[in-house]
C-alpha cells in the first residue's frame, strides 16, 4: 500500500469522545519504548507523526490518524511503565479496555513486541485478555536492526510457544526495525488487504 496522506485527527483521554467509527481502524499498542511511535513514523513515512519518547505518568491519550482518507491508524498509550503506580495502572487498564472492547470498527490490534527480548508476562497476558475477550490481534516484533535475525527469531519462537499454552495457533507475525523500514511494507499490506475484504 502506497501511504499518500497521513494526518493527525485528534487526541482524546476520553473514549466517549472519539472519532465517528465510519472508517476501518487498526490500533498500536506496546510497552513503553518498545519502538512504537517510531514503527507509526515509519509506517507512514512521516518523521514526527507519532511524538517519540513519551515520559511515564503523561496523560495517557488515543491518537487517530488518518491514512490515504479511508483508515485510521490508532496510537494508544503505551504500558508497563518502570516507575508507574499501581493507580496509573489501573486507569490505563480501565481506559484501554474501555477503548478495545468498545470500538466496533476496530479490525486488528497489532501489538509490539520488542525483538531483542525473551517472551516478558505483561505482553504475554496482554495478548490473552485480547484473546478473550475475541479481538484479533497480530504481533509486531520491533527493533530487528538491533541484533542479529537468529536471534530476533529465537525470541520470536519462545514467544510463539508461551502463547501455544494458551492459544490453538499463534496469530500472524511481523519481524520489523523503524531503522531500516523493515517489515513495514508487509503490515501496510495486511491492512489493505483486510480493508478490501
Ligand atoms: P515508544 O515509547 O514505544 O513510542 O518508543 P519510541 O519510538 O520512542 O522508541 C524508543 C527508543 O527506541 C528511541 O530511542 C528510538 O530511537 C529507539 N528505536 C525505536 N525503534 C527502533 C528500531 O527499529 N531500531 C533502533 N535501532 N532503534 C529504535
Amino acid at each position: 500500500m502506497l501511504i499518500k496522506s497521513a494526518e493527525f485527527v485528534c487526541s482524546n483521554t476520553n473514549v466517549g469522545q472519539l472519532p465517528a467509527p465510519t472508517l476501518p481502524e487498526y490500533a498500536f499498542i506496546g510497552r513503553s519504548n518498545v519502538g512504537k511511535s517510531s514503527l507509526i513514523n515509519a509506517l507512514t513515512n512521516r518523521k514526527g507523526l507519532a511524538k517519540t519518547s513519551q515520559k511515564p505518568g503523561k496523560t495517557q491519550l488515543i491518537n487517530h490518524f488518518v491514512i490515504n482518507g479511508d483508515w485510521y491508524l490508532v496510537d494508544l498509550p503505551g504500558y508497563g511503565f518502570a516507575q508507574t503506580s499501581k493507580k496509573n495502572r489501573a486507569e490505563w487498564e480501565k481506559f484501554i479496555r474501555q477503548y478495545l472492547t468498545k470500538r466496533d470498527n476496530l479490525q486488528c490490534v497489532f501489538v509490539l513486541i520488542d525483538s531483542r527480548h525473551e517472551p516478558q508476562r505483561i505482553d504475554l497476558n496482554f495478548c490473552c485478555w485480547l484473546g478473550e475477550q475475541g479481538l484479533p490481534f497480530m504481533l509486531v516484533f520491533t527493533k530487528a536492526d538491533k541484533q542479529s535475525m537468529v536471534k530476533s527469531d529465537q525470541n520470536i519462537a519462545k514467544f510463539k510457544k508461551a502463547l501455544l499454552t494458551w492459544f490453538e495457533e499463534v496469530p500472524l507475525v511481523f519481524l520489523t526495525s523503524a531503522e531500516t523500514k523493515a517489515g513495514t511494507d508487509s503490515i501496510l499490506g495486511t491492512i489493505g488487504e483486510i480493508n478490501e475484504n
